[in-house]
Protein backbone atom coordinates (compact mmCIF):
# COMPACT_ATOMS: atom_id res chain seq x y z
CA UNK A 1 0.00 0.00 0.00
CA UNK A 2 2.67 2.31 0.73
CA UNK A 3 4.46 1.34 -2.13
CA UNK A 4 1.92 1.84 -4.34
CA UNK A 5 1.43 5.44 -2.67
CA UNK A 6 4.86 6.31 -3.52
CA UNK A 7 4.82 4.92 -6.90
CA UNK A 8 1.70 6.66 -7.30
CA UNK A 9 2.91 9.95 -6.58
CA UNK A 10 6.22 9.75 -8.40
CA UNK A 11 4.39 8.95 -11.21
CA UNK A 12 1.87 11.92 -10.82
CA UNK A 13 4.73 13.93 -10.28
CA UNK A 14 6.59 12.68 -13.80
CA UNK A 15 3.39 13.40 -15.53
CA UNK A 16 3.84 16.93 -14.03
CA UNK A 17 6.98 17.23 -15.23
CA UNK A 18 6.24 15.92 -18.58
CA UNK A 19 3.15 18.54 -19.04
CA UNK A 20 5.04 21.18 -18.24
CA UNK A 21 7.72 20.18 -20.72
CA UNK A 22 5.37 20.06 -23.53
CA UNK A 23 3.86 23.03 -22.82
CA UNK A 24 6.89 25.03 -22.51
CA UNK A 25 8.36 23.71 -25.71
CA UNK A 26 5.05 24.60 -26.96
CA UNK A 27 5.03 28.21 -26.17
CA UNK A 28 8.40 28.20 -27.12
CA UNK A 29 7.38 27.08 -30.52
CA UNK A 30 5.35 29.88 -30.84
CA UNK A 31 7.47 32.43 -28.95
CA UNK A 32 9.90 31.42 -31.91
CA UNK A 33 7.44 32.09 -34.78
CA UNK A 34 6.07 35.77 -33.45
CA UNK A 35 9.87 36.26 -33.38
CA UNK A 36 10.56 34.88 -36.45
CA UNK A 37 7.56 37.03 -38.02
CA UNK A 38 8.84 40.30 -36.23
CA UNK A 39 12.73 40.14 -37.50
CA UNK A 40 14.05 42.51 -40.01
CA UNK A 41 13.79 41.62 -43.81
CA UNK A 42 15.53 44.12 -46.43
CA UNK A 43 13.50 44.73 -48.60
CA UNK A 44 15.26 46.32 -51.33
CA UNK A 45 18.14 49.17 -51.97
CA UNK A 46 18.07 52.24 -53.53
CA UNK A 47 20.87 54.83 -53.43
CA UNK A 48 21.44 58.65 -54.44
CA UNK A 49 25.40 60.09 -55.52
CA UNK A 50 27.03 62.87 -55.65
CA UNK A 51 31.06 63.57 -56.33
CA UNK A 52 31.77 63.65 -52.40
CA UNK A 53 29.64 60.64 -51.77
CA UNK A 54 27.39 57.60 -52.36
CA UNK A 55 24.30 56.76 -50.29
CA UNK A 56 23.13 53.42 -50.31
CA UNK A 57 19.94 52.94 -48.67
CA UNK A 58 18.12 49.55 -47.04
CA UNK A 59 14.92 49.51 -46.53
CA UNK A 60 14.33 47.01 -43.88
CA UNK A 61 10.56 45.95 -42.51
CA UNK A 62 11.53 46.80 -39.23
CA UNK A 63 14.47 47.97 -37.13
CA UNK A 64 18.12 46.69 -37.31
CA UNK A 65 20.28 46.65 -34.54
CA UNK A 66 24.00 48.51 -35.48
CA UNK A 67 25.75 45.62 -33.31
CA UNK A 68 23.72 42.74 -35.52
CA UNK A 69 25.95 44.48 -38.59
CA UNK A 70 29.44 43.47 -38.57
CA UNK A 71 31.40 44.53 -41.64
CA UNK A 72 34.78 43.24 -43.22
CA UNK A 73 37.21 44.84 -45.72
CA UNK A 74 38.68 43.18 -48.50
CA UNK A 75 40.76 45.66 -50.31
CA UNK A 76 37.99 47.29 -52.60
CA UNK A 77 35.15 45.06 -51.55
CA UNK A 78 33.06 45.62 -48.11
CA UNK A 79 30.58 43.10 -46.50
CA UNK A 80 28.26 43.43 -44.04
CA UNK A 81 26.88 40.68 -42.35
CA UNK A 82 23.56 41.21 -41.29
CA UNK A 83 22.67 38.66 -38.04
CA UNK A 84 18.67 37.69 -37.52
CA UNK A 85 18.02 39.71 -40.87
CA UNK A 86 16.98 38.47 -43.52
CA UNK A 87 16.23 39.74 -47.21
CA UNK A 88 13.12 39.40 -49.57
CA UNK A 89 14.94 38.17 -52.00
CA UNK A 90 18.67 38.15 -54.00
CA UNK A 91 19.34 42.18 -55.07
CA UNK A 92 21.87 43.03 -57.82
CA UNK A 93 22.21 46.29 -58.22
CA UNK A 94 24.72 48.15 -60.86
CA UNK A 95 25.59 51.99 -59.35
CA UNK A 96 25.52 55.02 -61.63
CA UNK A 97 28.91 56.29 -58.93
CA UNK A 98 32.26 57.85 -58.75
CA UNK A 99 32.78 55.69 -55.89
CA UNK A 100 30.96 52.64 -55.93
CA UNK A 101 30.86 50.09 -58.51
CA UNK A 102 28.21 47.69 -57.16
CA UNK A 103 25.65 46.43 -54.15
CA UNK A 104 24.56 43.17 -53.72
CA UNK A 105 22.52 41.32 -51.36
CA UNK A 106 22.36 37.94 -50.26
CA UNK A 107 20.02 36.06 -48.56
CA UNK A 108 21.87 33.34 -46.15
CA UNK A 109 19.20 32.30 -44.04
CA UNK A 110 15.72 33.62 -43.05
CA UNK A 111 17.90 34.97 -40.65
CA UNK A 112 21.19 36.04 -42.15
CA UNK A 113 22.16 38.47 -44.74
CA UNK A 114 25.02 39.22 -46.21
CA UNK A 115 25.24 42.68 -48.46
CA UNK A 116 28.76 42.79 -50.61
CA UNK A 117 29.76 46.50 -51.69
CA UNK A 118 32.26 46.72 -54.12
CA UNK A 119 34.59 50.04 -53.97
CA UNK A 120 36.10 51.66 -57.05
CA UNK A 121 39.06 52.59 -54.84
CA UNK A 122 39.42 51.81 -50.92
CA UNK A 123 37.08 54.21 -49.90
CA UNK A 124 36.50 55.28 -46.58
CA UNK A 125 32.88 54.92 -45.76
CA UNK A 126 29.82 54.96 -42.38
CA UNK A 127 27.01 52.73 -41.73
CA UNK A 128 24.41 53.67 -39.52
CA UNK A 129 20.39 53.23 -39.27
CA UNK A 130 17.73 55.57 -39.57
CA UNK A 131 14.60 55.15 -38.01
CA UNK A 132 11.01 54.49 -39.71
CA UNK A 133 9.15 57.54 -39.72
CA UNK A 134 5.93 58.15 -41.24
CA UNK A 135 5.87 56.29 -44.38
CA UNK A 136 9.67 55.30 -44.61
CA UNK A 137 10.71 52.23 -42.78
CA UNK A 138 13.61 51.52 -40.99
CA UNK A 139 16.66 52.09 -43.29
CA UNK A 140 20.32 50.90 -43.01
CA UNK A 141 22.41 53.78 -44.49
CA UNK A 142 26.18 53.07 -46.06
CA UNK A 143 27.71 56.41 -46.87
CA UNK A 144 30.62 55.79 -48.99
CA UNK A 145 32.98 59.23 -48.95
CA UNK A 146 36.44 59.94 -51.78
CA UNK A 147 38.99 60.09 -48.41
CA UNK A 148 41.40 56.88 -48.81
CA UNK A 149 42.00 54.81 -46.23
CA UNK A 150 45.51 54.54 -44.86
CA UNK A 151 46.87 51.60 -44.29
CA UNK A 152 50.75 51.56 -44.44
CA UNK A 153 51.21 54.35 -41.67
CA UNK A 154 50.98 52.55 -38.37
CA UNK A 155 53.59 53.95 -36.25
CA UNK A 156 52.11 56.42 -34.36
CA UNK A 157 53.17 60.24 -35.12
CA UNK A 158 51.54 63.97 -34.88
CA UNK A 159 49.48 63.71 -37.32
CA UNK A 160 50.19 66.18 -40.49
CA UNK A 161 48.91 69.68 -40.39
CA UNK A 162 47.16 71.04 -43.32
CA UNK A 163 47.86 74.43 -44.60
CA UNK A 164 45.62 75.64 -47.71
CA UNK A 165 47.67 78.10 -50.12
CA UNK A 166 45.32 80.24 -52.17
CA UNK A 167 46.72 82.09 -55.15
CA UNK A 168 44.39 84.91 -55.79
CA UNK A 169 42.54 85.22 -58.97
CA UNK A 170 43.00 83.01 -61.57
CA UNK A 171 41.58 82.17 -65.66
CA UNK A 172 38.68 84.99 -66.64
CA UNK A 173 39.83 87.19 -63.17
CA UNK A 174 43.04 88.72 -63.82
CA UNK A 175 42.93 90.52 -60.87
CA UNK A 176 45.51 93.64 -60.48
CA UNK A 177 46.64 94.99 -64.32
CA UNK A 178 49.60 96.90 -64.89
CA UNK A 179 49.09 99.28 -67.05
CA UNK A 180 45.98 100.20 -64.65
CA UNK A 181 42.71 99.73 -66.73
CA UNK A 182 44.61 98.50 -69.80
CA UNK A 183 42.77 95.81 -72.23
CA UNK A 184 45.77 94.52 -73.22
CA UNK A 185 48.14 94.55 -69.47
CA UNK A 186 51.76 93.81 -69.72
CA UNK A 187 51.39 92.23 -66.44
CA UNK A 188 48.67 90.49 -64.47
CA UNK A 189 48.42 89.61 -60.90
CA UNK A 190 46.80 86.15 -61.43
CA UNK A 191 50.49 84.80 -63.12
CA UNK A 192 52.30 86.34 -60.18
CA UNK A 193 50.37 84.98 -57.19
CA UNK A 194 50.29 81.48 -58.97
CA UNK A 195 53.86 81.94 -59.34
CA UNK A 196 54.71 82.92 -55.43
CA UNK A 197 52.14 80.29 -54.46
CA UNK A 198 53.88 77.30 -56.39
CA UNK A 199 56.99 78.49 -54.56
CA UNK A 200 55.46 78.24 -51.48
CA UNK A 201 54.39 74.86 -52.01
CA UNK A 202 57.64 73.81 -53.28
CA UNK A 203 59.48 74.55 -50.00
CA UNK A 204 56.28 73.53 -47.54
CA UNK A 205 56.17 70.25 -49.54
CA UNK A 206 59.98 69.46 -47.98
CA UNK A 207 58.74 69.31 -44.90
CA UNK A 208 56.94 66.00 -43.98
CA UNK A 209 54.57 67.32 -41.51
CA UNK A 210 52.48 69.63 -43.61
CA UNK A 211 50.19 68.54 -46.46
CA UNK A 212 49.68 71.34 -48.86
CA UNK A 213 46.24 72.11 -50.23
CA UNK A 214 46.26 74.56 -53.22
CA UNK A 215 42.99 76.33 -54.20
CA UNK A 216 44.44 76.23 -57.72
CA UNK A 217 47.43 75.40 -59.43
CA UNK A 218 46.33 76.57 -63.32
CA UNK A 219 45.42 79.28 -64.72
CA UNK A 220 41.71 78.60 -63.50
CA UNK A 221 39.05 80.51 -62.53
CA UNK A 222 37.90 79.20 -58.73
CA UNK A 223 35.20 81.19 -57.09
CA UNK A 224 35.72 82.72 -53.84
CA UNK A 225 33.40 80.78 -52.34
CA UNK A 226 34.50 77.44 -53.38
CA UNK A 227 38.26 78.73 -52.22
CA UNK A 228 36.54 79.26 -48.49
CA UNK A 229 34.86 75.33 -48.68
CA UNK A 230 38.30 73.92 -49.74
CA UNK A 231 39.78 75.43 -46.81
CA UNK A 232 36.64 74.48 -44.49
CA UNK A 233 36.84 70.56 -46.23
CA UNK A 234 40.24 69.95 -45.85
CA UNK A 235 39.89 71.34 -42.34
CA UNK A 236 43.13 73.84 -42.81
CA UNK A 237 45.30 74.76 -39.65
CA UNK A 238 46.45 77.37 -41.76
CA UNK A 239 45.32 79.27 -44.78
CA UNK A 240 47.43 81.84 -46.62
CA UNK A 241 45.39 83.96 -49.82
CA UNK A 242 48.55 85.35 -52.05
CA UNK A 243 47.74 88.33 -53.49
CA UNK A 244 49.16 91.48 -55.51
CA UNK A 245 48.12 95.02 -54.15
CA UNK A 246 47.28 97.80 -56.77
CA UNK A 247 47.16 101.82 -55.87
CA UNK A 248 46.81 103.55 -58.89
CA UNK A 249 46.53 107.06 -56.97
CA UNK A 250 49.61 106.38 -54.71
CA UNK A 251 52.09 104.95 -56.44
CA UNK A 252 54.88 105.99 -53.59
CA UNK A 253 53.27 103.19 -51.62
CA UNK A 254 55.13 99.80 -52.04
CA UNK A 255 56.29 96.55 -49.80
CA UNK A 256 55.09 93.45 -48.52
CA UNK A 257 51.83 93.80 -46.19
CA UNK A 258 50.42 91.16 -44.20
CA UNK A 259 46.52 91.42 -43.63
CA UNK A 260 44.53 89.54 -40.71
CA UNK A 261 40.84 90.16 -40.63
CA UNK A 262 39.67 92.59 -38.17
CA UNK A 263 37.00 91.22 -35.31
CA UNK A 264 35.39 94.59 -35.69
CA UNK A 265 34.75 93.22 -39.19
CA UNK A 266 32.61 90.30 -37.89
CA UNK A 267 30.94 92.63 -35.90
CA UNK A 268 29.99 94.74 -39.04
CA UNK A 269 29.37 91.89 -41.26
CA UNK A 270 26.95 90.09 -39.04
CA UNK A 271 24.91 93.13 -38.87
CA UNK A 272 24.85 92.87 -42.89
CA UNK A 273 25.69 89.37 -43.60
CA UNK A 274 21.72 88.97 -44.55
CA UNK A 275 21.70 91.74 -46.78
CA UNK A 276 24.79 90.65 -47.99
CA UNK A 277 24.14 87.35 -48.91
CA UNK A 278 20.86 88.40 -50.52
CA UNK A 279 22.93 90.44 -53.09
CA UNK A 280 25.99 87.45 -53.75
CA UNK A 281 28.10 88.56 -56.04
CA UNK A 282 31.32 87.57 -57.18
CA UNK A 283 33.36 90.39 -58.60
CA UNK A 284 37.35 90.29 -59.77
CA UNK A 285 38.27 92.31 -56.37
CA UNK A 286 38.79 90.37 -53.32
CA UNK A 287 36.89 93.50 -51.73
CA UNK A 288 34.13 91.98 -52.97
CA UNK A 289 34.13 88.51 -50.85
CA UNK A 290 30.59 87.55 -50.34
CA UNK A 291 29.93 86.86 -46.86
CA UNK A 292 27.91 83.59 -46.17
CA UNK A 293 26.00 84.15 -42.58
CA UNK A 294 26.78 80.48 -41.47
CA UNK A 295 30.59 81.14 -41.97
CA UNK A 296 29.92 84.51 -39.45
CA UNK A 297 28.05 82.49 -37.34
CA UNK A 298 30.73 79.32 -37.11
CA UNK A 299 33.44 82.36 -36.57
CA UNK A 300 35.22 81.96 -32.92
CA UNK A 301 37.61 84.71 -31.55
CA UNK A 302 40.24 81.65 -31.20
CA UNK A 303 40.62 82.58 -35.03
CA UNK A 304 41.42 86.00 -34.30
CA UNK A 305 44.13 85.22 -32.05
CA UNK A 306 45.29 82.55 -34.14
CA UNK A 307 45.36 84.42 -37.20
CA UNK A 308 47.29 87.14 -35.73
CA UNK A 309 49.89 84.16 -34.46
CA UNK A 310 50.38 83.02 -38.33
CA UNK A 311 50.53 86.78 -39.44
CA UNK A 312 53.24 86.98 -36.83
CA UNK A 313 54.83 84.26 -37.69
CA UNK A 314 55.40 85.35 -41.55
CA UNK A 315 55.94 88.72 -41.23
CA UNK A 316 59.17 87.74 -38.95
CA UNK A 317 60.47 85.13 -41.28
CA UNK A 318 59.57 87.83 -44.33
CA UNK A 319 62.22 90.18 -43.09
CA UNK A 320 64.96 87.59 -42.85
CA UNK A 321 64.13 87.10 -46.78
CA UNK A 322 63.26 90.76 -47.58
CA UNK A 323 64.93 93.79 -46.73
CA UNK A 324 63.31 94.84 -44.16
CA UNK A 325 62.17 98.45 -45.08
CA UNK A 326 59.88 96.47 -47.58
CA UNK A 327 57.96 94.59 -45.19
CA UNK A 328 55.20 96.95 -43.97
CA UNK A 329 53.80 94.41 -40.92
CA UNK A 330 50.53 93.21 -39.92
CA UNK A 331 47.32 95.17 -41.30
CA UNK A 332 43.79 94.69 -39.99
CA UNK A 333 41.69 93.94 -42.57
CA UNK A 334 38.49 95.91 -42.45
CA UNK A 335 37.29 95.07 -46.06
CA UNK A 336 34.93 92.12 -46.07
CA UNK A 337 37.59 89.28 -47.43
CA UNK A 338 35.76 86.18 -47.12
CA UNK A 339 38.85 83.83 -46.92
CA UNK A 340 39.85 85.59 -44.34
CA UNK A 341 36.40 84.63 -42.21
CA UNK A 342 36.77 80.64 -42.79
CA UNK A 343 35.13 79.66 -39.32
CA UNK A 344 38.14 78.39 -36.77
CA UNK A 345 40.99 78.74 -39.82
CA UNK A 346 43.70 80.90 -39.13
CA UNK A 347 43.99 82.85 -42.30
CA UNK A 348 45.90 85.58 -43.32
CA UNK A 349 46.31 87.05 -46.65
CA UNK A 350 49.77 88.54 -48.13
CA UNK A 351 49.91 91.44 -50.11
CA UNK A 352 52.90 90.84 -51.81
CA UNK A 353 53.84 94.49 -53.30
CA UNK A 354 52.56 97.23 -55.58
CA UNK A 355 52.13 96.47 -59.22
CA UNK A 356 51.63 100.78 -59.06
CA UNK A 357 54.77 100.98 -57.62
CA UNK A 358 57.59 101.05 -60.00
CA UNK A 359 60.31 99.43 -58.09
CA UNK A 360 57.71 96.50 -56.58
CA UNK A 361 56.76 96.15 -59.82
CA UNK A 362 59.55 95.30 -60.90
CA UNK A 363 60.71 92.64 -58.62
CA UNK A 364 57.44 91.46 -58.27
CA UNK A 365 58.26 89.33 -62.29
CA UNK A 366 61.46 88.62 -61.07
CA UNK A 367 61.79 84.94 -60.37
CA UNK A 368 64.67 85.61 -57.53
CA UNK A 369 62.23 88.20 -55.65
CA UNK A 370 59.51 85.90 -55.92
CA UNK A 371 61.67 82.85 -54.22
CA UNK A 372 62.52 85.06 -51.22
CA UNK A 373 58.94 85.93 -50.61
CA UNK A 374 58.03 82.27 -51.03
CA UNK A 375 60.50 81.30 -48.59
CA UNK A 376 60.00 83.63 -46.37
CA UNK A 377 55.95 82.75 -46.36
CA UNK A 378 56.95 78.94 -45.72
CA UNK A 379 58.83 79.24 -43.25
CA UNK A 380 56.25 81.17 -41.42
CA UNK A 381 54.17 78.82 -42.03
CA UNK A 382 56.25 76.57 -41.14
CA UNK A 383 57.09 78.24 -37.60
CA UNK A 384 53.25 78.79 -36.77
CA UNK A 385 52.84 74.96 -37.48
CA UNK A 386 55.75 74.20 -35.57
CA UNK A 387 53.69 75.98 -32.04
CA UNK A 388 50.70 74.30 -33.21
CA UNK A 389 52.31 70.88 -32.69
CA UNK A 390 54.06 72.04 -29.39
CA UNK A 391 51.22 72.67 -27.79
CA UNK A 392 49.61 69.67 -28.53
CA UNK A 393 52.54 67.51 -27.26
CA UNK A 394 52.01 69.16 -24.22
CA UNK A 395 48.79 68.88 -23.68
CA UNK A 396 48.99 64.60 -24.42
ZN1 LIG B 1 44.33 90.42 -55.55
Amino acid sequence: MLEFAKSFGERMKRRALLKTLLLGTIFQIIGEEAEARKHPVVLRVRYSSTEERTRIVLDCTSTVSRKSIKERVRGKTVWLDLHGVGAARRIEKRLKSPLVKEVEVLPITSRRTKVKLVLKEPHRFKIFGLKSCGSRPFRIVIDVFPEFITTECKVRRVPQRVVVIDPGHGGKDPGAVWPVRSKHPKIEEKWITLSIALKVRKYLQRNPDIKVVMTRTRDVYVPLLKRAEIAAKSCADAFVSIHADSMPRYPQWSGVTVFKASPKLFAKAERTAKAVAKNVKLCSDVMCWSISPLLINLATTVTFAESSKLAEAIVQSLKAHVNDELINGIKDMYRNILVLKTPGRPAVLVESGFMTNPLDRKRLVKRWYQEEIAKGIAQGIERYIQSLNTVALAEE
